[in-house]
């Protein structure tokens, strides 16, 4: 095996599972079949997961003008079925959304206002207001959203510039684990399409955001559902969009990370069989890590948990294989890039041997940093098995050839 060949073998990995991609847009056209999902492109900006979710109809949520041009730059996409998710945008951004023909974005202070006025007068606005994000991992509303008695001053200043809002936004923060708030966030939104009247605009689009998480997704679905009929009883002239993010790749996206070196940090480091204690007893150094993948840890309030996927050459560890309390490592020369601080993993794993993580589709790879040199982690494909493959298959490929002739 040449150099070349041994680095790569022992490189980190991501598995992406497409048709886990395809199933969860099953979910949600099950669940929420007149809510149109716009991808959160920031949560990852997998070209193979666009085109999935373009040739499904998804439209997409960008924040800038580099996820702008990698949606269009796909081909296939018209510039309407993006909407600029970003109430604070540098002048430029916005003129050249204009030039690229995204008119529809959020805004949600005065300043944003006279910019558009500026640089995109023609513009689709859409008035992000501050919803209940306390019971989410990551609360949005610390950076963005117009409290309520804010809007009507906002709306007053846009209708003076002769700009047209045509909608309200709202994100109840990125994992959200209590649906409920979707309720209450949806009787805001229709509070502030009543303001949006008396302040002479006819809204159409209502945005009810991200914070889908996968295990409380129908639960979330239902709250919305409920909440829409009941405060926009009358829905004939409202496009009703959503922008999720987490929930369509997290499960996705799974990680394989080579074992680099062991330590034992509270016995002596040549024994083959660290003490038992309390305290983790053997220290795994991973070729992945906080500055890479695991950003989640540190910017997703994540908390991983490593699996062996072989160990000594095997597949299969037995069920008898002793454990030990471990802690895993990333590869940078930094104590804070620590992946996880306390776990149990079979004593008899080695330098060499590899460890997995799943759920890693969400806020990694599009983080992740090469600091102190090492390499972002590249992604396998898999299409996965079975229907959920052959559809997968099929819609890209028509994609394809409806975008691109092929
Ligand atoms: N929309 C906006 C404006 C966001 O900032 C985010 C995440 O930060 C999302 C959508 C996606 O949220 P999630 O991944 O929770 O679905």
């Amino acid at each position: 095996m040449g150099n070349g060949d041994e680095l790569d073998a022992e490189k980190a990995f991501f598995v992406a599972d497409l048709s886990q991609v395809y199933l969860q847009h099953q979910r949600w056209v099950t669940s929420l079949p007149k809510i149109t999902p716009y991808y959160a492109v920031k949560c990852n900006p997998d070209p193979y997961v666009l085109r999935l979710l373009a040739s499904l109809g998804a439209g997409f949520d960008c924040a800038s003008n580099g996820e702008i041009s990698q949606v269009l730059n796909i081909g296939g996409i018209d510039p309407s079925r993006i909407i600029f998710a970003n109430p604070c945008k540098a002048n430029s951004f916005i003129r050249n959304a204009g030039k690229v023909g995204v008119d529809t974005m959020t805004f949600d202070n005065i300043d944003e206002l006279y910019k558009v006025a500026r640089t995109h007068p023609l513009a689709k606005l859409v008035v992000r207001i501050l919803t209940d994000d306390t019971k989410s991992l990551c609360q949005l509303g610390l950076k963005y959203g117009a409290p309520l008695v804010t809007v009507p001053g906002l709306l007053a200043k846009a209708k003076e510039l002769n700009l047209d809002v045509i909608g309200v936004s709202f994100h109840v923060g990125s994992g959200c684990y209590d649906p409920s708030v979707y309720s209450d966030a949806i009787g805001r939104a229709r509070a502030v399409f009543d303001m949006g009247k008396d302040a002479g605009f006819l809204f159409n689009l209502l945005d009810v955001g991200g914070g889908f998480e996968d295990s409380l997704f129908e639960q979330a679905a239902s709250v919305l559902t409920d909440a829409i009929e009941q405060h926009f009883p009358d829905r004939r002239n409202i496009k009703v969009i959503a922008e999720p993010g987490r929930f369509y790749v997290s499960k996705a996206f799974s990680l394989a990370a080579n074992i680099i070196a062991r330590r034992a940090p509270f016995s002596d480091s040549s024994s083959e069989t660290p003490t038992e204690s309390n305290h983790p007893s053997v220290m795994y150094y991973i070729n992945d890590g906080v500055y890479g993948a695991f950003n989640c840890i540190l910017f997703d309030h994540q908390v991983v948990h490593p699996y062996v996927l072989s160990m000594n050459g095997s597949f299969h560890v037995p069920a008898s294989e002793p454990v030990s309390t471990s802690s895993v490592w990333g590869p940078t020369c930094d104590s804070i890039d620590c992946v996880c601080p306390k776990t149990e993993l079979p004593s008899g794993l080695r330098v060499g041997d590899w460890l997995g993580f799943d759920n890693m589709g969400a806020y990694t790879l599009c983080a992740a940093s090469q600091f102190n040199g090492f390499e972002v982690s590249k992604v396998v494909y898999t299409l996965g098995s079975g229907a959920a493959a052959a559809e997968v298959r099929s819609k890209l490929t028509a994609f394809a050839v409806e975008a691109h002739g092929l």
